[in-house]
């Protein structure tokens, strides 16, 4: 049985994120997929703007309503569990103790791909798993191919274009610290739960309204 691991910051989570671990997932013909947002990230010295709980909660709500013909979708806390720097490498090791007979596919965005080579225990974590990368606007998939199998000498499954690859967290947060919709960015229970919370600088409701 093969499954998927997406991880991310999910600083918040929006469409891109879930339509690709879907997409994705369902290309590969995965049996599931696990969403696993990053405990403390080891390559963002700020860490995250949100709390782990409040995006936790976030990747909940936004899976509780997306629905369509993709493999299920799980959220996993493991990265908040943890002390110290959370390494996806350590995430694998745990998830393969807890799934015995699972084989796991790692999913990752051209730009995650082109950061794997600096990623600690790079070479273990890549024995544990196939790799399956997708493109995302902005970062040249070909070169980060090319750095992937420079460093590891490992062949990178190609899973095509992510369907809303022009979509990031940093524009979400910019739309809603500056009160513009968002509504086709996000699913609406995250939107309510953002604006509930007053998070990344957002008013209960859009300008204009
Ligand atoms: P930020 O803008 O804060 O850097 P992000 O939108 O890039 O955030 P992350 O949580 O860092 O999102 O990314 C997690 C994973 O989701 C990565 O593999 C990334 O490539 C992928 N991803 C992010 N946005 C999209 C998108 N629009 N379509 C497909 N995949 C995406």
């Amino acid at each position: 049985m093969r499954c998927g691991i997406f991880g991310g910051s999910f600083d918040p989570v929006h469409n891109g994120h879930v339509q690709a671990a879907s997409a994705v997932g369902g290309m590969r013909g995965l049996k599931r997929v696990y969403l696993v947002p990053v405990g403390q990230p080891p390559h963002k010295p700020d860490g995250c703007e949100a709390s782990f709980p409040e995006r936790l909660a976030m990747l909940q709500l936004a899976l509780r309503e997306h629905a369509d013909a993709g493999p299920p979708l799980e959220a996993v806390d493991l990265e908040g569990r943890r002390a110290g720097p959370s390494y996806t490498v350590d995430t694998v090791e745990h998830l393969r103790r807890s799934h015995p007979g699972v084989q796991f596919e790692l999913l990752v965005g051209a730009d995650m791909l082109a950061d794997l080579p600096r990623w600690e225990r790079g070479p273990d974590l890549v024995r544990q798993v196939c790799v399956v990368a997708f493109g995302r606007a902005g970062t040249a998939l070909d070169q980060a191919r090319r750095a992937f199998q420079g460093a590891f000498e490992q062949e990178v499954v190609y899973a095509g274009e992510a369907p809303l690859a022009d979509l990031s967290s940093t524009e979400v947060r910019r739309c809603l610290a500056a009160g513009e919709p968002v509504e086709r960015l996000l699913s609406p229970s995250v939107e309510a739960f953002i604006r509930e919370k007053g998070l990344y600088g957002a008013g209960p409701q859009p300008a204009g309204n």
